[in-house]
């Protein structure tokens, strides 16, 4: 008969499985932790799971043997956090086992040692076959499981009670079968939907740098025209002439603006990889300021950098200057005949405000409210794509965007984001 504690115990170790998966997408995985911290974190969640399905059983046999969902956070944490966690969270379960004392210890130690050796030659194939063959690997090991107490059971306890424990064993593999099967699956969907993101923003920023190039190109003229008359004319000058010095001046500094706004598109343009640190706010201002004028200029717009002192945020420096590149680009755009573009920090009880200010055509209502939707756009050739990309960034750094607006008058954009320097 099955009994309500029954239920209840297991529903319990389903939960709090499924509760910790939650847990881990929702404020570790999304988030700008590195990756230490991740796995910190993955191995105190699993930890947590594990300890509580142990003390929170499914059934006990009798007090030698436990049967509960112990193995779930075990495998998670080996396939996905790799070796090191794996071997970690094994040694806390034999700690833990042992000080419950009994039989099933042991067989306990030989089992879960089995299947981490198993697990850990297994991870390079794991994560790099497709998931329908990740799902078949976990059902593979989860016969593994099944077997394995039982051939431990046999040498170590012999044949006492075989037939009632390969029962329960048998019940416990398909209750475990279908939840482990379960949180793959939703792990790896969590996965791929993070991969989807990363490749949208991507592809989002390939764009923009096309946008960004024909005004860089053209910017990149100017300098180089008035460097090549300042060469023309110390050629024509006579060697001892004493203006001779300052054109070759002006003639580098021109070339020196030409190769700065050349390098600092560059570095936009390269494609990066992931990194977490902390970066100053105004630094990286003024870079962007730096990508964005000849967009300006083109659209005769003024761009006012007026904050200066030193603030540090974490994050990926590249992210944080693809969400103020998309920002100020609309905001350069909104002022068709030209205008000021006004960028400010301010810093109030640990929070960075980056104030962008354009005196443009402003939005109505029902447009602020659209803003960030994928391929909402009022221009022509729009995508509709860089404030959802700039909002989806925000978030991911922990931050917020603020927005006011009235028609004809201008905009406003306020982001926000946690101030990492006390
Ligand atoms: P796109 O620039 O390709 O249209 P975005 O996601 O960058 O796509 O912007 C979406 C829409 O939000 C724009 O089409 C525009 O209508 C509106 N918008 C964004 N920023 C501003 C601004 N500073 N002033 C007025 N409208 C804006
Ligand atoms: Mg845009």
């Amino acid at each position: 008969m099955i009994s309500l504690d029954f239920v209840l115990l297991l529903v319990f170790n389903i939960f709090i499985i499924i509760f910790s998966l939650f847990i881990f997408q929702l404020f570790v995985y999304e988030t700008v932790f590195d990756r230490k911290r991740k796995s910190f974190i993955l191995l105190l969640l699993c930890t947590i799971v594990m300890l509580l399905c142990i003390i929170y059983p499914i059934k006990l046999y009798n007090e030698d043997f436990i049967f509960d969902l112990r193995q779930i956070p075990l495998i998670i944490a080996i396939l996905y956090g790799g070796r090191r966690i794996g071997v970690t969270l094994f040694v806390i379960l034999v700690i833990f086992r042992t000080y419950l004392g009994g039989l099933g210890a042991i067989v306990s130690f030989f089992e879960n040692g089995t299947l981490l050796l198993f697990l850990t030659y297994s991870i390079n194939y794991f994560r790099n076959v497709s998931i329908n063959k990740k799902l078949i690997f976990i059902s593979l090991t989860s016969i593994l499981t099944c077997i394995l107490p039982i051939v431990y059971y046999f040498l170590i306890v012999g044949t006492k009670g075989y037939l009632d424990f390969m029962i329960i064993q048998f019940y416990l593999f398909i209750l475990q079968s279908l939840i482990l099967l379960l949180s793959i699956y939703f792990i790896e969907v969590m996965i791929s939907n993070k991969k989807l993101r990363d490749k949208l923003v991507q592809s989002e920023k390939t764009e923009m740098i096309s946008h960004l190039a024909a005004s860089i190109s053209h910017e990149i003229r100017n300098p180089l025209t008035v460097a090549k008359g300042f060469v023309q004319l110390i050629k024509e000058l006579g060697s001892e002439d004493p203006d001779r010095e300052e054109y070759f001046r002006h003639a580098l500094d021109e070339l020196d603006r030409a190769n700065s706004i050349i390098t600092n598109y560059l570095s936009y343009a390269k494609p990066s990889i992931e990194k977490t640190q902390l970066f100053d706010v105004n630094e990286q201002l003024k870079s962007i300021v730096d990508i964005i004028k000849p967009y300006a200029n083109l659209y005769s717009v003024v761009v006012l950098n007026k904050s200066e002192s030193k603030f540090d945020i974490k994050g990926d420096s590249d992210k944080f200057k693809q969400i103020f590149i998309n920002i100020i680009k609309n905001s350069i755009e909104a002022m068709k005949t030209g205008g000021i573009l006004t960028i400010e920090t301010l810093v109030n009880d640990n929070i960075i405000n980056i104030i962008i200010k354009d005196i443009g055509q402003g939005m109505t209502n029902e447009q602020i409210r659209r803003l960030g939707q994928p391929y909402f756009s009022t221009k022509e050739k729009g995508t509709g794509l860089g404030l959802m990309v700039a909002y989806s960034l925000v978030k991911v750094m922990n931050g917020t965007i603020r927005v006011e607006s009235q028609l004809n008058l201008g905009t406003t954009f306020i982001v926000s984001f946690p101030n990492n320097i006390n």
